[in-house]
């Protein structure tokens, strides 16, 4: 395959201008990944400040009540309560290896920013977050947090004031400041090498996973269910799996409304917006309309909305080695009570979209039969957004 290439995915669509900055950031990718020095720092900083390895529990009641084995890999309890953290860490490390001072990042819901500010922090790095001015009045928490961990919030106003615009505000900034900034990417996007990148640091999951699932069973899940936003946690905790045919990986897109009212966020299940195109340099499915404008993504989970999905995903599903669906704001929100109620896990809302698809599959397994959900995040920044959803009053 072609470097930087998922087959006719992927690849690098940028301007001239940033084109030093890419290569420059893959060389020094490629040499910190195999550096000891370099993976000895990020382990200590994975084991005794995000808190890795995460548990999987096994969910007694919630079996029982399904029919089938329910685990859940807990990446909801790392530090700062997701998935997230682990490729803020690791390109936060990369970031004070290549000598840069300061580090910029795109936020959309404010996790990834959260993370990134997080991550600077930690390693005493100038931090700057790009973020659209309707995020930023819809997750005003999250836009504290990270003011709080002593992160500059930019707030863009150009095009749809949200994630997209966010990052191409990013990308302008690393464009005119490349010697001294670091662009810290947040999913399995953009250029190469981000969709490697991102995947490597969020392999670990995956990893940790095979291991504890063959301590506690003796053998391999029959199926991993993963979220896919842009999709970091599905590619994460897929990765350790990939030659393991008899695993089935799905990843589950963000069904908002119904795929029919066009208020949504699937681009693999949308068969007339959901097209190969080329969005924040990468060519990949894409949400746009018939003349190739960039469609907007309307979900119950925030985390979940961008309209391009990562191109990793994009060839795996050509491979037919990962199957896609999407769940419903209804059907996730149900999931989201079912697991509160059932096993005490308020789950992220994005994470109670791989739930959800579990219900179903669950009907079709028999006793033993194993299902590992990545629970990429925890659901506490989300219980305002539910309990509206539900017609709660708080
Ligand atoms: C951001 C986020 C996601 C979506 O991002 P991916 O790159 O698809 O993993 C999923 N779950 C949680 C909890 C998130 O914060």
């Amino acid at each position: 395959m072609k470097k930087g290439y998922f087959d006719k995915y992927g690849g690098v669509y940028v301007s001239e201008t940033l084109m030093p900055a890419v290569q420059e950031l893959e060389k020094a990718f490629n040499k910190c990944k195999n550096d000891k020095k370099f993976n000895n720092e990020l382990n200590n900083l994975l084991k005794n400040y995000a808190g890795r390895p995460t548990p999987l529990s096994f969910c007694e009641r919630l079996s029982k009540k399904l029919g089938c084995k329910i685990y859940l890999k807990r990446e909801d309890l790392a530090h700062t309560g997701a998935h997230k953290i682990n490729n803020a860490l690791g390109q936060a490390l990369l970031a004070k290896y290549m000598g840069k001072k300061r580090i910029i990042a795109e936020t959309g819901a404010g996790q990834h920013g959260v993370a990134a500010a997080t991550a600077a922090a930690k390693l005493g790095l100038e931090c700057e977050i790009y973020m659209g001015t309707i995020d930023i009045e819809r997750q005003k928490p999250n836009v504290f947090r990270m003011k709080l961990l002593s992160a500059k919030v930019n707030p863009v106003s150009s095009g749809g004031r949200t994630l997209k615009d966010a990052i191409n505000e990013a990308l302008r900034d690393w464009t005119a400041n490349v010697k001294t900034t670091y662009y810290l990417l947040g999913s399995v996007l953009g250029p190469h090498p981000y969709p490697e990148m991102v995947a490597h640091f969020q392999s670990i999951i995956g990893k940790e996973t095979r291991k504890q699932i063959l301590a506690a069973e003796g053998k391999l899940p029959n199926a991993i269910i993963a979220c896919v936003g842009g999709g970091s946690n599905a590619i994460g905790i897929f990765r350790a799996f990939l030659k393991d045919k008899d695993v089935d990986l799905i990843g589950v897109e963000a069904g908002g409304l119904g795929i029919e009212s066009g208020k949504h966020a699937a681009r693999f299940a949308d068969q007339k917006l959901g097209r190969l195109g080329i969005l924040h340099g990468t060519m990949t499915y894409v949400l746009q309309d018939k003349f190739g404008q960039i469609y907007n993504t309307h979900s119950i989970s925030a985390g979940l909305d961008y309209s391009a999905v990562g191109p990793e995903h994009s060839h795996l599903r050509d491979l037919k080695r990962a199957a896609y669906t999407f769940a419903t704001d209804k059907e996730c929100l149900e999931a989201f009570k079912l697991l509160s109620e059932e096993e005490g896990i308020i789950p992220a809302l994005e994470s109670a979209h791989a739930v959800a698809y579990a219900l179903k599959l669950a009907k079709k397994m028999n006793k033993e039969d194993i299902i590992v959900i990545n629970l990429s995040g925890r659901g506490d920044k989300d219980i305002f957004e539910a309990a509206r959803h539900l017609g709660v009053k708080v």
